[in-house]
């Protein structure tokens, strides 16, 4: 299994506006994952459809739209093992009611249309997605100093 698997998870308007940046972060952080792109944007309709290309039809994708454009949302890029389903795990299910304490949406969401994160469900998205919110050069190539006490 590869230690350099890349997602994409983005915090969504509402995790932004209600200050839980840090604690979000932080579970990627501690879980083991290097950080290897972030920054804050206010998406594009455009952007959007690309991203939910899967939705663009579905009845609730107005509201999500509108919801998504809301604010700033902050993309990060994370890489270690299992990165793609491990992120799907520490985000919890599309519906918080639905979500495990200990999750993000469980710990921290009620609605599905206020689920505070977002996160890639398969190796092929995330790619896809990454190169949907990333320029090349935004994604920082670097070693993290504890790798051998992270793997072993
Ligand atoms: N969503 C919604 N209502 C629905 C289904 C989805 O508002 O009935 C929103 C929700 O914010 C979700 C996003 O659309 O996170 C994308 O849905 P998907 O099924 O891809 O879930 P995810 O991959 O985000 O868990």
């Amino acid at each position: 299994m590869s230690n350099n698997e890349r997602t994409f998870i983005a915090i969504k308007p509402d995790g932004v506006q209600r200050g839980l940046i840090s604690n979000i972060l932080s579970r990627f952080e501690n879980k083991g994952y290097k950080l290897v792109g972030i920054k804050l944007v206010t998406p594009t309709e455009n952007l959007l459809k690309q991203h939910y290309a899967e939705h663009v039809d579905k009845p609730f994708f107005p509201k999500m739209l509108s919801y998504m454009m809301s604010g700033p949302v902050l993309a990060t890029v994370w890489e270690g093992k299992d990165a793609v389903k491990q992120g799907r795990s520490i985000l919890g299910a599309t519906n918080p009611l639905n979500s495990a304490p200990g999750t993000i949406r469980g710990d921290f969401a009620l609605d599905m249309g206020r689920n505070v994160v977002h996160g890639s469900d398969s190796v092929e998205s995330a790619n896809r997605e990454i190169n949907l919110w990333f320029k090349k050069e935004e994604l920082v190539d670097y070693k993290i100093s504890q790798l051998s006490w992270i793997y072993e």
